[in-house]
C-alpha cells in the first residue's frame, strides 16, 4: 500500500505538472529550510496612544528575506504554512523573537511597551498552544500582560466553546487578546459579548478611505459605531492602516484609542525599531 502511494507521488511529478505547482514546490522547499538558514524574522510596526501621542508598542509582523527571491510578504507564506503544517513552528518562532525582543526593550528602560503577535488558526487550535505561551514568558521573563495575541473572527469562531475556553486560560496567564481585521470575519455581533478579549482592531479597509472631504460617508460611520460599542462594552479601539495624518486627527476625534499604520512608521526590523524608538521619544521630548 505504501508503495502505491509513493508510485502515486512520482506519477505527480512527472505527470500534470504545471507552472503552479512547480512554484509551489519549490517555496515550499525553501520555507522548510527558512527556519533554520535564519531567513524568517520579525519587523515591527509602532503603535501609538492617540491621547498621549506616545509609542505604546509595536506588532510583530512576520518576513521571509530569502537570497534570491528577495522579501516575500506572510500573505505568500503563512497560508502556505498552515497548509503544510509548518506554521506550528513559524508561530512559535514569531512569538519567541518577539518576547525576546520586547524583554531587550523592556531591559533598556522602555518597560511601558507591549508586543502584539498574530496567531494563526492552526496554531490557536493547538492543544499545547496555551502552554507555549506560558512557556515563551517564562523562557523570556516578559510581564504577561505586556504579550498580545491577536486573533481573527475566523479563527475564534471556528469553535466558539472551545476557543473561548482557551482564551480564558490564555487571560488567566495575564495575556491581552486582540481581535484582528474586525468587521471583515462573519461573526456575529452576539459573540462579541461572550468573546474574552481586550481590544479590537478596526480593519484597516474601513480606514483606507477615510477622509474628512470624502463623499461617501459610510466608512466613517461604521468605524464610529465600532468605537462606540467598543466603549459600551469596555474594549479598547486600535485604528490599523492609518496612512494620513488627516485620518490619524479624524479617529483620534471620533475617539479612538490607538492607531497603528504607514503615517507612523511601516513594519521595520528590529535595528531599525531601536532608532526608532530613539529619534520619536526625542522629538516628543523636545515638543514638550
Ligand atoms: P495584520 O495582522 O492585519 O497586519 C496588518 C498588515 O497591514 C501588515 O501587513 C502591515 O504591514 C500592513 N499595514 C500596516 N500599516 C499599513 C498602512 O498604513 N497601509 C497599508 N496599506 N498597510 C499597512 P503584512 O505585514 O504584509 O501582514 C499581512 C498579514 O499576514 C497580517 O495582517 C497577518 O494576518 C499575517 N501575519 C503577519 N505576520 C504574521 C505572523 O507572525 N503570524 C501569523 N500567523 N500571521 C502573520
Ligand atoms: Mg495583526
Ligand atoms: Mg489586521
Ligand atoms: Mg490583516
Amino acid at each position: 500500500k505504501a508503495k502505491e502511494k509513493g508510485f502515486g507521488k512520482r506519477e505527480f511529478f512527472t505527470g500534470e505538472m504545471n507552472a503552479f505547482s512547480l512554484e509551489r514546490l519549490r517555496l515550499e522547499g525553501f520555507l522548510r529550510k527558512a527556519i533554520q538558514k535564519g531567513e524568517l524574522l520579525p519587523f515591527f510596526q509602532p503603535q501609538i496612544c492617540m491621547k498621549t501621542e506616545k509609542i505604546i508598542g509595536f506588532e510583530a509582523l512576520i518576513r521571509w528575506q530569502h537570497p534570491e527571491l528577495g522579501l516575500i510578504s506572510p500573505m505568500q507564506f503563512i497560508p502556505l504554512a498552515e497548509e503544510i503544517g509548518l506554521i506550528d513552528e513559524i508561530g512559535r518562532f514569531v512569538l519567541f523573537e518577539s518576547c525576546k525582543q520586547l524583554k531587550q526593550w523592556h531591559d533598556e528602560d522602555k518597560d511601558h511597551l507591549s508586543i502584539s503577535v498574530n496567531v494563526s488558526s492552526r496554531q490557536f487550535q493547538r492543544l499545547s498552544f496555551v502552554y507555549e505561551v506560558k512557556e515563551v514568558l517564562e523562557l523570556t521573563g516578559i510581564p504577561a500582560h505586556c504579550l498580545n495575541l491577536e486573533l481573527t473572527e475566523s479563527t475564534m469562531i471556528h469553535n466558539v466553546e472551545y476557543s473561548i475556553s482557551i482564551m480564558e486560560e490564555l487571560r488567566e496567564l495575564g495575556v491581552k487578546l486582540s481581535i484582528d481585521d474586525f468587521g471583515t470575519g462573519y461573526s456575529s455581533l452576539s459573540y462579541l459579548k461572550d468573546l474574552p478579549v481586550d481590544s479590537l482592531k478596526i480593519d484597516q479597509s474601513f480606514i483606507r478611505h477615510l477622509s474628512e472631504d470624502y463623499f461617501n460617508t459610510s466608512d466613517a460611520a461604521i468605524i464610529k459605531a465600532i468605537i462606540m460599542m467598543c466603549e459600551g462594552l469596555s474594549l479598547t479601539t486600535v485604528a490599523e492602516g492609518v496612512e494620513t495624518f488627516e485620518q490619524l486627527k479624524l479617529l483620534q476625534e471620533y475617539g479612538c484609542h490607538h492607531a497603528q499604520g504607514y503615517i507612523i512608521s511601516k513594519p521595520m526590523p528590529s535595528i531599525e525599531a531601536d532608532v526608532f524608538l530613539k529619534f520619536y521619544s526625542l522629538t516628543k521630548n523636545s515638543q514638550t
